[in-house]
């Protein structure tokens, strides 16, 4: 058993702010040396998510509206009556599609499908330079 790590900065735009990490994190996977095991890709901050989708526009799209018909931006937070920085949506919606997850590692590649991208979202009201690590264990 053993494990490998990397961390690296991206910056995401304010409220949909969106990247394809698939790459990266299958470079991690090839630079460990593991073949059987799991990587897990995560990103630091309340605001973000992390998870796979087809990346391409339309989708992004329609989960921007999905995530807008279950916290929508204009309703009333408690977070913002507290705080006051208006972005009780963004917590919202960072704890329902949540931070970091798992993907198998079988042969040494990512168990993807040919469509099935690996992406990190930002969903706060602002710009923000986020962290993104993916961690490798097994064999
Ligand atoms: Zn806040």
């Amino acid at each position: 058993m053993s494990a490998h790590f990397r961390r690296w900065m991206v910056e995401l735009g304010a409220e949909c702010g969106h990247e394809d990490v698939t790459e990266t994190v299958r470079e991690v996977v090839t630079e460990s040396g593991i073949t059987t095991g799991l990587v897990t890709v995560g990103m630091a901050g309340s605001t973000g998510a992390v998870t796979t989708i087809e990346y391409e526009s339309g989708v992004l799209k329609d989960l921007w509206r999905a995530v807008e018909h279950l916290a929508p931006a204009d309703d009333e937070y408690a977070h913002n009556l507290k705080w006051g920085d208006g972005n009780g949506f963004s917590h919202v919606r960072s704890a329902l599609l949540k931070t970091s997850l798992s993907i198998p590692v079988i042969d040494g590649e990512l168990y993807l499908g040919t469509w099935q991208q690996i992406a990190v979202f930002n969903f706060d009201n602002r710009s923000r330079r986020r962290e993104v690590s993916a961690v490798v264990v097994g064999e």
